[in-house]
């Protein structure tokens, strides 16, 4: 297990579940303080919908369809799951208020990177000079043997040329943690504030499922970012 914390916030806490977590919380949650605390997820499709928890009745709601989760709440916990595609933690010091947030192909060409940040600026009055962003493990270029038709997705959607490496035949290899670093740098984030962990799920098979190597069946990673009840 991986804990990754935004330093100088007390209570305010993100970080993502390695294999040994078995893709459940259960065993994070007690480590960090968080027994009991209601736990949102998503029904995830792969798009760019963002959801506003603004409360703590909100959390308990039903899941909802959606890949990408924002608050200001202390006592909850906002969670994606994953095996491949790009977990991305956002945070506002200031506010504070935070999001985590599933980009896949499709949701980083829909640019849900800036729909995180354009969430948490409408709802929280988050500038995103001053966010702080956290790009979890995800599959690297190393390993993101694309189509054709993604590459094409891509550029059309005005994504630079650069993150498209090594052209193979009638496909290429795609970095998609770097085309989710530029559209938090495009939407306005300081590059510095930007800490991408550049960990292949693919390649560290004994840390984190994958799946392109493991197919459907494969486990889940979960990137959560929450906060005790009280500071
Ligand atoms: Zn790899």
């Amino acid at each position: 297990m991986e804990l990754t914390g935004f330093p100088g916030l007390e209570g305010w806490r993100a970080g993502f579940t390695t294999r040994r977590a078995g893709g459940e919380l259960s065993g994070v949650l007690p480590l960090l303080g968080w027994e009991g605390l209601p736990v949102v997820r998503l029904a995830q499709r792969h798009g760019s919908r963002v959801v506003n928890i603004l409360s703590l009745e909100e959390a308990s709601r039903p899941l909802q369809e959606a890949d990408g989760l924002t608050t200001a709440c202390r006592g909850l916990v906002l969670t994606v799951a994953s095996a491949d595609c790009v977990p991305l933690v956002l945070f506002d010091p200031d506010r504070p208020a935070g999001a985590v947030i599933h980009a896949g192909w499709r949701g980083t060409r829909s640019r849900i990177a800036r729909g995180g940040v354009e969430a948490l600026r409408r709802s929280f009055g988050c500038r995103p000079e001053g966010l702080r962003a956290m790009i979890g493990p995800a599959i690297g270029h190393c390993c993101y043997r694309v189509g054709r038709e993604v590459v094409e997705a891509f550029l059309s959607a005005g994504f630079s040329p650069d993150v498209v490496l090594r052209e193979d035949g009638d496909g290429a290899f795609l970095d998609l943690p770097e085309a989710n670093r530029r559209d938090l740098v495009d939407s306005g984030l300081d590059p510095s504030r930007i800490h991408s962990v550049g960990l292949c799920t693919r390649c560290l098979a004994g840390l984190f499922p994958s799946y392109r190597r493991d197919g459907s069946g494969t486990g889940r990673i979960l990137t959560f970012l929450g906060s005790s009840p009280h500071s």
